[in-house]
């Protein structure tokens, strides 16, 4: 028998976790991995669903639990006021759970540039950070990784690839590593040419064929923006150069990622895809634990196969490459742009083939600041939002 009952012991040192975003599906499947291996849950960290937040709290009988809506704090405060959980409301509330005081890591796992604050918060009081969040990364990677390095603390990658190429890297120097091969399983619509992209619905786009996620991300698959992104992210995470990243497309779902090294070897990792592994591994590294996942069956798994992606059709794609190549505030000016897009499209208000070209405009149309301060950062992000909305009401 191999469960992670009986190797509870193998677990070589004390975690303690934070959980920022636990209501959403990142978060919810870190709160499984917690259950699984009786990880002490310190703090929690929720928008407005008050209903699962009582649930974590309950459960997991964190000592904070903060909630950024401050209306659904008080009614919470009221619904576990016979539990020892304390509640933090507002904004304020999030950023203090993030320093935490007895979290080996915090896991962040909060959408979008609001992820941010929070993860700076976390390495500056000195907690390495599982990290879910990639537009943190994307917007302001080289901050943020000059910060982990201030602190002494680790960035662990809970992206499936990314997680995938730290296990692949396991401590080989840079200069070994001749280059990333970044897999991506095509979204819901691979194969299809631009015309036939036109029309597609919000819920066309929200059907992910391998990965059960939020639906800003699965809007990303399908567009592969979430590529270019993660393109983006490695090139941070892991300080190669974007020409050293490639992009394949490998619809199965099985290999996660891998690196070639200077001598052709290639060293890859696969597994069934399941979040709760690349959580499981932040949240326990560097040691490797017994895990809910399936096995991976090779006979049931067939063939696996490799294919460039059309950057003809899916230009975010090597629009995000341009971006980390152009460097400075670029990144930023492409991460709000698409935010600001896709929330535009899932509420019906432009095409899915919008996106694609009011990101374009407003990463070519915007010039990049070199070097950029976080305040130069945030403002190219909210300049790039406020963008997109100018377009789309003069489309
Ligand atoms: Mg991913």
């Amino acid at each position: 028998m191999n469960t992670a009952g009986e190797n509870k012991t193998t677990l070589g040192h004390d975690v303690t976790v934070t959980v920022l975003g636990s209501t959403g599906s990142v978060g919810m499947q870190t709160m499984d991995v917690a259950a699984l291996h009786d990880l002490r849950v310190e703090a929690i960290a929720g928008g407005r669903n008050i209903t699962r937040l009582e649930e974590q709290i309950r459960k997991f009988r964190p000592d904070f639990c903060a909630v950024e809506d401050e209306d659904a704090a008080k009614l919470l405060k009221i619904a576990v006021a016979d539990t020892d959980t304390k509640i933090l409301p507002g904004r304020e509330g999030v950023i203090a759970a993030a320093a935490g005081k007895k979290s080996s890591v915090v896991l962040n796992s909060i959408i979008g540039t609001a992820g941010l604050e929070p993860t700076l918060t976390a390495i500056r009081a000195g907690k390495n950070v599982a990290l879910a969040n990639k537009e943190t990364l994307v917007t302001a990677g080289e901050f943020v990784m000059r910060e982990a390095r201030e602190h002494g603390v680790s960035v662990l990658p809970v992206d499936s690839e990314h997680c995938a190429i730290f296990q692949c890297l396991n401590g080989e120097p840079k200069e070994r590593v001749k280059k990333l091969l970044l897999t991506c399983s095509g979204g819901a619509f691979y194969g299809r040419k631009r015309a036939e992209l036109s029309g597609v619905t919000r819920a066309e786009a929200l059907a992910h064929p391998t990965w059960k996620m939020g639906p800003k991300i699965t809007v990303d698959c399908a567009s592969l923006m979430n590529k270019g992104l993660e393109l983006i992210e490695a090139v941070r995470l892991f300080d190669v150069r974007p020409d050293q990243v490639q992009v394949l497309i490998h619809r199965e779902s099985i290999v996660h990622s891998m690196v070639q090294y200077i001598d052709n070897a290639v060293m890859a990792q696969l597994s069934v895809p399941d979040m709760r592994l690349c959580i499981q591994y932040a949240l326990t590294y560097p040691d490797r634990m017994p895990s809910c996942l399936e096995e991976l069956d090779f006979l049931k798994a067939g063939r696996l196969t490799f294919a460039a992606p059309d950057e003809e059709t899916f230009t975010l794609l090597p629009l995000a490459r341009e971006a980390v190549t152009a460097g400075g505030t670029k990144t930023a000016t492409l991460n709000g742009a698409n935010e600001a897009a896709v929330a535009l499209f899932l509420d019906d208000q432009i095409t899915f083939t919008d996106i694609f070209d009011v990101v374009g405009e407003v990463v070519h149309g915007t010039e990049s600041i070199p070097d950029p301060t976080l305040a130069e950062i945030e403002e190219a992000d909210s300049a790039a939002r406020i963008a997109v909305r100018d377009k789309v009401r003069s489309l």
